[in-house]
């Protein structure tokens, strides 16, 4: 793995999951179910958690779904399942921990947005009782602020404030500002009320990727609370994933960040899984983290006219995809292997050398032969119809004879 200094943070035990400190940075998703559904929400959670999200939130909005939490957490348990749920409370929180001490039991986690605990007076009474029930149950907390619904008391104050300098800073700075204030402020109130550090997570989330830098590097600046890092409102498709990528790929390479929520706006009938999976690749591209070996494939051009390394490639990844399930228990160190499919001779030898296990398919005009590498040295070469076959039985072969109970 890449090493990248990290910012350190304490740590904080979340049911079987530590986040901060030395751990490794923990993927985490949210369902979009509603929880007072449990049969729903239970397959919601268990398939986020198969596809490997290490934490699961869940709305808490209402006393349907206070209701339902320990029914859902009882479900997984009979599913194998022990994925911490975290549960996400706005406006009313402090009421439905009070009221429902199965479901502040069953949560592993609260989530606590400062900016809708209350307002005026009650807020500071309504996050004391918050904190106060996390502390009698042994929770920990993320104090996760978001911009779409920061306290706007403390910005009117700050922005008041920035009037009044003979050199006023940019409305955006001052937004910055509000924003880390409102993490800080809230976790001291914790601090006072006996949550030490080892039970707070921090969040600071915005939209707009640039955003995102300035505030985290603000935040991460004054505090040493472990960080849960994401873009919020992120959008959809391409475009999300884009702008993830963006924000958190320079905040982890400059150490911030222990655990990442990626949260992308599903197509309709879409996947929620996804924002698994994406978390997941920006954390093995980036070095930090492998939890499935890769596919490296050049994209083609000219010299393959023919869609055969396409095809390889796909088929190799959907052969991964569908295996990992068992591998990861089978072969303990598959997710670290890499493996190549090259159209053409110009990269494929060079590229295929560096794979665990690559091929370099012939381009258009070249010999119809397929040479393999295997661990860097030329073990073979292909030819005829079942290239793509063969190569297969190479690379399942190949795990066997590494990671096997033999090997
Ligand atoms: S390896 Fe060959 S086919 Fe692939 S992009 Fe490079 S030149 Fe094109």
């Amino acid at each position: 793995m890449t090493l990248v200094p990290r910012h350190q943070t304490t740590s904080v035990t979340v049911g079987s999951v530590i986040i901060g400190g030395d751990a490794p940075v923990v993927v985490q998703s949210m369902t979009n179910t509603d929880t007072a559904d449990i049969e729903k929400t239970t397959e919601q959670v268990a398939a986020l958690a198969r596809a490997g999200s290490e934490l699961v939130r869940i709305t808490v909005d209402r006393e349907e779904a206070a209701k339902a939490v320990p029914y859902i957490r009882d479900n997984l348990a009979k599913m194998n399942i022990d994925v911490p749920l975290v549960g996400d409370f706005h406006y009313i929180g402090h009421t439905l921990l009070n009221n429902h001490p199965a479901m502040a039991e069953a949560l592993a986690k609260y989530r606590i947005n400062p900016g809708n605990v209350g307002f005026k007076k009650k807020r500071d009474t309504q996050f004391s009782q918050m904190i106060e029930t996390a502390l009698k149950f042994d929770k920990p907390v993320r104090i996760g602020v978001n911009w779409g619904s920061l306290d706007q008391d403390l910005l009117t104050g700050l922005m008041d404030e920035n009037a009044k300098l003979d050199k006023p800073k940019d409305a955006r700075d001052v937004m910055h500002e509000a924003i880390v204030q409102s993490a800080l402020l809230s976790t001291e109130r914790a601090n006072e009320l006996g949550m030490g550090n080892e039970k707070i997570i921090l969040s600071a989330k915005v939209s707009a990727v640039q955003d995102l830098i300035a505030v985290y590097r603000l935040l991460a600046s004054r505090s040493n609370n472990a960080l849960h890092l994401g873009l919020t409102e992120a959008g959809m498709g391409s475009k999300g994933i884009v702008a993830s990528t963006a924000g958190l790929a320079i905040l982890l390479q400059e150490g911030f960040g222990d655990t990442i929520r990626i949260s992308l706006t599903p197509e309709p009938g879409g996947d929620r899984t996804k924002e698994v999976q994406v978390g997941q690749e920006i954390l093995q591209s980036m070095g930090l983290r492998a939890f499935m070996p890769v596919v490296t494939a050049c994209p083609g051009c000219g010299r393959t006219t023919s869609t055969v390394f396409q095809e390889l490639a796909q088929d190799i990844q959907n052969h991964i995809n569908a295996s990992m399930p068992s591998w990861k228990t089978k072969y303990p160190g598959v997710e670290t292997l890499n493996f190549a499919v090259m159209g053409c001779i110009v990269n494929g030898p060079g590229e295929s050398k560096h794979a665990d296990v690559g091929i370099s398919l012939p381009g258009t005009g070249e010999t119809p032969a397929a040479p393999v590498f295997i661990d860097g040295k030329k073990a073979m070469t292909l030819r005829g119809e079942r290239i793509v076959e063969e190569f297969q039985e190479i690379v399942q072969d190949y795990i066997e004879n590494r990671f096997g109970d033999g090997a």
